[in-house]
Parts: structure tokens; sequence; C-alpha cells
């Protein structure tokens, strides 16, 4: 899918808005979370427009690789040895605020279980 011109997310891989860059690949952009909510976070999104998770087709496959392989990036990068959560939230009951797939990588604190 093409750049959506008032998306946030698009706006950072277009340059257009600056952030913390944590790693960038061919598909893949990752950088630190504005509202940070541990030592650690970090948002993994591939360069292309795609709304959520939930809107993922087949021929994201090797995206979808490489998304997962920069999460585990991030965290080495981060040095999170003893574990982290990764979380994207799809639609409006998971409060996602940002609709540009994203996965969060959270880490260097312990978190609780069920999440709110
Ligand atoms: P969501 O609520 O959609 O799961 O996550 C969106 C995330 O994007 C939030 O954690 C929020 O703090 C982060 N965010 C919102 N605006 C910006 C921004 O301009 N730059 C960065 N780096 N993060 C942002
Ligand atoms: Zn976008």
């Amino acid at each position: 899918m093409d750049p959506v011109p008032d998306c946030l997310f698009c706006r950072i891989v277009m340059r257009e808005i600056p952030a913390d860059l944590v790693l960038e690949w061919e598909y893949v952009l990752a950088f630190r979370d504005i509202n940070p909510q541990a030592a650690v976070h970090v948002l993994v999104i591939p360069k292309e427009h795609i709304p959520s998770l939930a809107a993922v087709e087949q021929r994201h496959d090797r995206l979808l690789a490489a998304l997962v392989r920069a999460v585990n990036e991030v965290a080495r990068q981060g040095a999170v040895a003893d574990g982290f959560r990764v979380v994207t939230n799809i639609g409006p009951d998971a409060q996602q605020s940002v609709e540009h797939l994203h996965l969060h990588v959270l880490g260097g604190r312990a978190f609780s279980w069920p999440p709110g």
C-alpha cells in the first residue's frame, strides 16, 4: 500500500517527523515510543502502510518474517535478558491509537498478567 500522507508512522518512515531510530532494515523501521511504558519501549513497524495486524495478507509474508526478526534484534540490543513483552493493539477495544501496524517491544521491568 502507498504511504498515507496523514499517517503518523508513514510520516516517520518518510522522515517528515523525527524519531529516535533503533533499527532500519529494507522493510522495517524501529524507533523509541514517545511515551515509554518501560525502560525499553520500542515500536517495530513495517515501512509499508498496513492498518493493523488484522489487515495482513499473504503478500506480506516476507515483511512479517522481517518484522519478527527485528523484534528479536531490538530485544537483543536492549539487553532485556530476563524477558520482554510484544504487544500489538487492534481496533478500538484494544485502544489502537495509530492505524499503522506496530509491535510494541517492552522490557526492562516485570509485567503483570492479565493486561489491563
Ligand atoms: P497504540 O496505542 O496504537 O497501540 O500505540 C501507539 C503508540 O505510538 C503509543 O504508545 C504512543 O506513545 C506512540 N506515539 C504516538 N505518537 C508518537 C510519535 O510522534 N512518535 C513516537 N515515537 N511515538 C509515538
Ligand atoms: Zn502509515
